[in-house]
C-alpha cells in the first residue's frame, strides 16, 4: 500500500482530528481596536489605571455637605439650623468653601468642596426650605430653585460619611485588566471609566463561509426540479458569528472544480479561515476534495492555492465521518472541509470549527460544554460500532437534589434531519465502544448554542 493509500484509509478519532487542526492554528496577531470592537476579545496588553477612580472626593447621596461640629447632637426636637450656601450638581468645577455654620445642597456624584467634611442625607433634614439669601451662589446653571435660604439637620454626622474618596475603587498605577482577560461589558466599563478609547486585543477571526452543491438555491429564489435550499452556508455562518467571529457567507458555489478554485483565491485575502460545506465524500461530483485533496488532481501550479495542502481524513463518528483539514495559500489560511449533509455539517462545526475559532481568538479551544445526563428513551437505541454517535436531543438540567439531568432525543439518526435539529440544544454522545443504550443510562451531553461562547451579537 503507498503512503497514500495508507493514510487516506486510516480512520481518526474525533479527539485526534481535533487535536491536529489545533496544532496548525496560531492565535491571530493583536490588534488596536476601540473598545465596542473588542468585545469578546482576549486582551493581550496589562491595563494600567491613568488616574485614580473616583478622580476627586464625592458625595454617594443627594443632601448637604457639612462641618460635623456644626451638627453635632441635632435631633428632630433642636435641628442644627446651617446657612445654605450653594447648589453643588455632578460635573460643579468651581466650589465653594463651607464655612461654620453653614451648608451646601449637593447631589450624588458632585465633588466635595473645602470645609465639607460629611454629608448628611435629605431625608435627615428638612428639605432646605428656608428663605433664599440674596448671598446664595449657585454652583451649576441647572440647579433647581428653592436651593439656599436655611436647611435645618435633624442627626448628627459622622466625618466621611456618605462621601466616596478620591482613589477608593482603584488607584493610579494599580492594574486595571490583566492580559488574557476576555473583555465582557463590565471590563469594557471599566476600560471607558478609566479613559480608554482603544485596547491591545486578539481580533475576531473573519471566517468565509462557502458551500457547494449544484443542487442549491439560495432562499427567497423559486425550487427548481431537484433543487434544494442551500441552509449549511446559513447555519454555518451563524454559527461562526455565535463563535464570535466576524463571518462571510459566499453561498453556494456550482460542483466545478475551476469555480471553487478561482472563488477560493479571492476569498482568501479577507479570511482568517475558510469552511466549506459538502462535496468531501467519494461521490461522482465531490469537488472540495477533488480540488484540494494533496492525493486527487492538485490545483495548477500557479494557484495560489496550490501552495497549500488539505487532507481529506475518515473519522470514526457519526455523523460527519468524512472531514478534510488543512492550510491553503500564500499565508497558509486554516480551511475546515465540513460533509453537505446539513445535521453533519452543523454537528462538525460545533466539535471542530468552533474550537478552532477560539484558537485564533486565544481562548482555550476546548470551551467546558459538556454535562452528564440520564437517557430519556422508552426502548434501547443501538449505535454503530467502532464510531461516537452524536444524536440530537434536548436536555433538561438536574432538578433539586438529583445529581444529573435529563436529555431525550429528538428526531432519528438521519443527518438530513434539519427541522429535528432545529428542535434540539445538545448533542447526546454515544462513546465509540457501546452498541446498544438502555433507558436510563447516564452519557455525556454537548450543550449547543451561545450559553458559555463568545459571540453575542
Ligand atoms: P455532499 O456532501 O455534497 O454530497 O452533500 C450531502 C447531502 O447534503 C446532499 O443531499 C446535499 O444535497 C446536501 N447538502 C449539501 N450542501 C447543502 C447545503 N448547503 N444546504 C443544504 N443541504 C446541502
Ligand atoms: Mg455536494
Amino acid at each position: 500500500m503507498t503512503r497514500e493509500a495508507a493514510a487516506a484509509s486510516r480512520i481518526w478519532s474525533v479527539a485526534e482530528h481535533l487535536d491536529d487542526i489545533l496544532a496548525h492554528i496560531r492565535p491571530l496577531e493583536p490588534r488596536e481596536l476601540r473598545l465596542l470592537d473588542a468585545q469578546g476579545c482576549v486582551l493581550t496588553e496589562d491595563v494600567t489605571v491613568p488616574v485614580a477612580l473616583p478622580p476627586f472626593d464625592n458625595s454617594s447621596m443627594d443632601g448637604y455637605v457639612v462641618r460635623t461640629a456644626d451638627v453635632q447632637g441635632a435631633s428632630e426636637e433642636y435641628p442644627a439650623v446651617l446657612t445654605v450656601i450653594g447648589d453643588l450638581a455632578a460635573g460643579s468645577g468651581e466650589l465653594p468653601t463651607v464655612g461654620p455654620g453653614e451648608a451646601a445642597r449637593i447631589m450624588t456624584g458632585a465633588p466635595l468642596p473645602p470645609g465639607a467634611e460629611a454629608v448628611v442625607p435629605v431625608e435627615w433634614t428638612d428639605g432646605g426650605t428656608g428663605r433664599r439669601p440674596a448671598t446664595t451662589m449657585r454652583f451649576h446653571s441647572s440647579a433647581p430653585e428653592g436651593a439656599g435660604g436655611e436647611v435645618r439637620v435633624h442627626r448628627a454626622a459622622e466625618a466621611g460619611q456618605h462621601i466616596r474618596l478620591r482613589g477608593s475603587d482603584v488607584q493610579a498605577g494599580d492594574l486595571a485588566l490583566e492580559a488574557g482577560t476576555v473583555l465582557g461589558p463590565p471590563q469594557i466599563g471599566l476600560l471607558a471609566a478609566i479613559g480608554r478609547s482603544t485596547v491591545r486585543v486578539r481580533p475576531r477571526p473573519r471566517v468565509v463561509v462557502m458551500s457547494t452543491g449544484s443542487e442549491l438555491i439560495q432562499p427567497g429564489e423559486e425550487l427548481t426540479p431537484g433543487s434544494i435550499y442551500d441552509s449549511n452556508s446559513f447555519a454555518l455562518t451563524a454559527a461562526a458569528r455565535d463563535a464570535g467571529a466576524i463571518a462571510y457567507r459566499v453561498g453556494a458555489i456550482a460542483d466545478d472544480a475551476e469555480t471553487l478554485r478561482t472563488t477560493l483565491e479571492d476569498q482568501l485575502a479577507r479570511a482568517d479561515l475558510v469552511v466549506t460545506s459538502g462535496g468531501v465524500s467519494v461521490g461522482a461530483y465531490d469537488v472540495v476534495k477533488e480540488t484540494l485533496s494533496e492525493f486527487g488532481g492538485r490545483a495548477d501550479e500557479g494557484s495560489s492555492v496550490a501552495e497549500g495542502r488539505v487532507e481529506f481524513r475518515k473519522i470514526a463518528m457519526q455523523p460527519g465521518k468524512p472531514q478534510g483539514f488543512g492550510r491553503i495559500g500564500p499565508d497558509r489560511t486554516p480551511l475546515l472541509a465540513l460533509p453537505g449533509n446539513p445535521v453533519s455539517s452543523y454537528v462538525s462545526f460545533e466539535l471542530f470549527v468552533r474550537p478552532a475559532i477560539r484558537a485564533l481568538m486565544g481562548l482555550e479551544p476546548r470551551e467546558c460544554r459538556m454535562v452528564r445526563a440520564r437517557l430519556e428513551i422508552s426502548e434501547p437505541l443501538t449505535s454503530p460500532a467502532g464510531k461516537r454517535q452524536f444524536l440530537r436531543g434536548r436536555n433538561e438540567p438536574p432538578s433539586q437534589g438529583e445529581a444529573v439531568g435529563r436529555v431525550t432525543p429528538v428526531g432519528g439518526a438521519g443527518s438530513h434531519l434539519v427541522a429535528a435539529l432545529a428542535r434540539a440544544d445538545a448533542l447526546i454522545v454515544i462513546p465509540e465502544d457501546t452498541t446498544a443504550v438502555e433507558p436510563g443510562v447516564e452519557l455525556d451531553v454537548v450543550l449547543l448554542g451561545s450559553a458559555s461562547s463568545a459571540g453575542g451579537w
